[in-house]
């Protein structure tokens, strides 16, 4: 009992947790003859491996942002599959873009699910080790521009820096001029570093009207918009309204499901 208790000191001074937990369940299988020493030990460290993985997933999860988590496991990939088709989506989720540091834009009418996807999007690339953060570009710009300057700087050094940022909402409104200088900093610093994905329910060649010139505004599209993988519609319908404004629609929807 003592080297138990000395064991699980050590191991936490080691800051080893998820050793220690699975210690009991890998000695009783030790015990009855599964595994070889290091069998043992290999499945004890892979253990640790995992939990920390999981640690760290969840630290990435939390830090991106994402408020109200969504996932592409709850998402219905036919109900709009021509204004997100589920190839492309698919392929996205495999995070490629980023690892080649791609942008990303995603335009169509509310209520589609651009935000849905890129927050699912945003996830995986938790789960593989990318730093993601969330914003809705008001938010963000509110930060960056925070009165507080030490608050402001860190959050430009951290959305410079993340290996992807989520613009939601961009071009919701007009921008000053601050707003949009500090968005060409965004722009220069990470084009060709690192991903960042705007989505928006207006098409990006309304965009440019939101700067308060053209010179910074092209400047920052050029960047930001121009060399993107477009997912971009006009049409597509709306979740919000047609299904989850619609209670009857599903439950035709489980009622239609039950017998399968
Ligand atoms: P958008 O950003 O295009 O305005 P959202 O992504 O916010 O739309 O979607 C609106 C709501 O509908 C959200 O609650 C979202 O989770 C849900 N939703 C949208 N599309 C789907 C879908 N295909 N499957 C499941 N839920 C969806
Ligand atoms: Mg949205």
């Amino acid at each position: 009992m003592e080297m138990r208790q000395e064991l699980e000191r050590q191991l936490k001074r080691l800051k080893m947790p998820g050793l220690w937990h699975a210690l009991e369940i890998r000695l009783a299988e030790a015990r009855e003859g599964k595994l070889g020493h290091l069998d043992f030990l290999s499945l004890l460290v892979q253990d640790e491996l995992s939990s920390r993985e999981d640690s760290m997933f969840t630290k990435r999860l939390k830090a991106a942002g994402f408020g109200v988590e969504k996932t592409f496991a709850v998402f219905d990939y036919r109900f709009n599959d021509k204004a997100l088709p589920p190839s492309t989506l698919r392929d996205l989720a495999n995070c490629h873009f980023i690892e080649q540091r791609q942008n990303l834009v995603i335009g169509g009418p509310p209520g589609i699910g651009k935000t849905h996807v890129v927050k699912a999007i945003g996830r995986e690339a938790c789960r593989r080790g990318h730093h993601v953060l969330f914003r809705s570009t008001q938010r963000l710009l509110g930060e960056l521009l925070s009165d507080s300057a030490e608050y402001a700087e860190r959050m430009v050094r951290r959305a410079v820096s993340v290996g992807l940022l989520v613009l939601d909402d961009f071009a919701f409104r007009k921008l000053d001029q601050k707003e949009a200088e500090m968005l060409y900093v965004l722009a220069e610093e990470r084009v060709g570093k690192a991903s960042t994905v705007l989505t928006s329910n207006r098409p990006p060649e309304d965009w440019y009207a939101i700067f308060p010139d053209a010179v910074v505004g092209g400047a920052v599209l050029d960047r930001m918009v121009s060399s993107a993988i477009k997912l971009i519609s006009t049409a597509g319908k709306s979740y919000r309204r047609e299904v989850m404004g619609n209670p009857s629609r599903t439950a035709t929807k489980s009622v239609a499901k039950a017998p399968a």
